[in-house]
């Protein structure tokens, strides 16, 4: 008998936001009931940003507040689970009261030093709950699910809230976990963005990590294609929220891909596309609220020819480093500089020298930039601007060019054979622009 094919779907927090968003997945699941299928989920709707709230304020001491805004995510929950169940499982009760009451329990100590590990603790939540009650829904619903603990599986190094996959070991735990579960139950259902250490503490994989969660699935099992279930019809030519005219891409390289996603096109998170990559494994991006359509197929190199392709990274911070005593930025400075970018955690999305000045385009994220300045104070002056967007343009024309610039202040420009990047000021007000 030939094994059976296996696929990897993984379903976003969009899909999943309320009662009837949950019943359509299972509706689109059902068309697969005699497939294999391992099945990714993030956290539901806007939980995850509401566990940073959580987060935030415990941290700060706020304990009162952390738990209101956890009563609150209770509440909806719960209003979600009576909205799909008639009477709802007992066990399935049992578990999403355990996984809040986990949660309280971290507000009876003291926020941990690290505030990165404590986020971890909490946000992890969000994935834990939707995990648990669509496993429970698509049982309900006659689908046999087994629900899977992605931190027994995934595991990372410690670097919370970035966790580094450890790529034999979480190998070695898919291979022997999974197969079995899927040969039992058909459906095995696991959370997104959530890993573990090797000491069991409980990591996440960074922000919209689930699709790589499911890269990560998918490779360790030699999936037969990967879907990643979305509110749009594929992959656009650039954020229909930001920009007219749009078209759906039928086609993608995996280059291509990585290429945009790296700049910021949110449709994918960027680290998914490698193991993908490694073992030739199709990626389709598909919409959850058209699934028969045909979506976008990202696959290895077919000589395709592509329309220009913008992506736009909102909240970078331009950095201008120089010389305190004006001498040339030469090779031990940006050697001593990459240093202070890697300890900070700076993510650097366009760099740029000339004689006496280095420039770098990061994402700004928390007060990394402050540190990063401080930390080479003695012998550099810093300039600092803040709020600025970097859109980058694949196989750029200059009339698209021209169009996107019309009306910002170009702060820093590069531009290489088939990708063109500027960092611009911010408008207050988003435009919708003709491509
Ligand atoms: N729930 C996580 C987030 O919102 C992971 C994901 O959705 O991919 O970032
Ligand atoms: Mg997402």
């Amino acid at each position: 008998m030939q094994p059976q094919q296996l696929n990897v779907f993984k379903f976003g927090g969009a899909s999943l936001k309320d009662a009837p968003a949950i019943r359509n997945v299972a509706n689109i699941l059902k068309t697969f009931a005699d497939q294999q299928l391992v099945i990714v989920v993030s956290a539901m709707g806007k939980t995850t940003n509401a566990l940073e709230v959580v987060a935030r304020a415990y941290a700060q001491g706020d304990v009162e507040l952390a738990k209101q805004k956890l009563t609150e995510l209770q509440n909806a929950t719960l209003t979600t689970v009576r909205e799909l169940f008639e009477q709802t499982p007992p066990e399935l009760e049992a578990s999403l009261n355990d996984l809040f009451v986990s949660v309280e329990w971290v507000f009876d100590d003291p926020p941990n030093e690290s505030y990165d590990y404590d986020y971890d603790q909490i946000v992890s939540l969000g994935e834990l709950i939707s995990s648990q009650l669509v496993a429970a829904f698509l049982n309900h619903e006659g689908l046999p699910t087994a629900w899977l603990d992605a931190r027994d599986c995934i595991i990372t190094d410690n670097t919370y809230r970035e966790g580094w996959v450890q790529w034999p070991e979480t190998q070695a735990r898919i291979t022997r976990q999974v197969p079995p579960l899927l040969e039992r139950h058909g459906f095995v259902l696991t959370q997104g963005f959530i890993g573990s250490t090797s000491e069991n503490f409980t990591t996440t994989l960074g922000r919209e990590g689930s699709d790589y969660s499911a890269a990560i699935f998918s490779y360790c099992l030699d999936a037969e294609s990967m879907s990643i279930w979305k509110d749009v019809p594929g992959v656009l030519t650039a954020d229909p929220r930001l920009f007219e005219n749009v078209s759906k891409v039928d086609r993608l390289s995996y280059k291509e891909a990585i290429e945009m996603t790296y700049y910021g096109a949110s449709i994918i998170h960027p680290k998914t596309i490698k193991p993908l990559q490694n073992k030739s494994i199709p990626l389709h991006v598909r919409s959850f609220i058209d699934p028969t359509s045909s979506g976008t197929e990202i696959t290895g190199d077919a000589g395709d020819t592509y329309p220009p392709l913008v992506a736009v990274e909102k909240n970078q911070a331009l950095v201008n480093i120089s010389t305190r005593d004006f001498s040339f930025v030469a090779e031990h400075h940006i050697k001593e500089l990459f240093e202070h970018i890697t300890t900070t955690r700076l993510q650097i999305n366009m760099m740029q020298n000339s004689a006496i000045s280095f420039n770098v385009v990061v994402n700004d994220i928390d007060d990394r930039v402050e540190r990063f300045c401080k930390l080479i104070d003695k012998d550099f002056k810093t300039t600092v601007d803040r709020d600025l967007e970097l859109i980058t343009i694949r196989h750029y024309t200059n009339q698209v060019v021209e169009s996107l610039r019309r009306g910002k202040v170009l702060m820093l420009e590069g531009r290489l054979p088939l990708t063109l990047q500027m960092a611009v000021k911010e408008v207050p007000v988003i435009r919708r622009k003709e491509l």
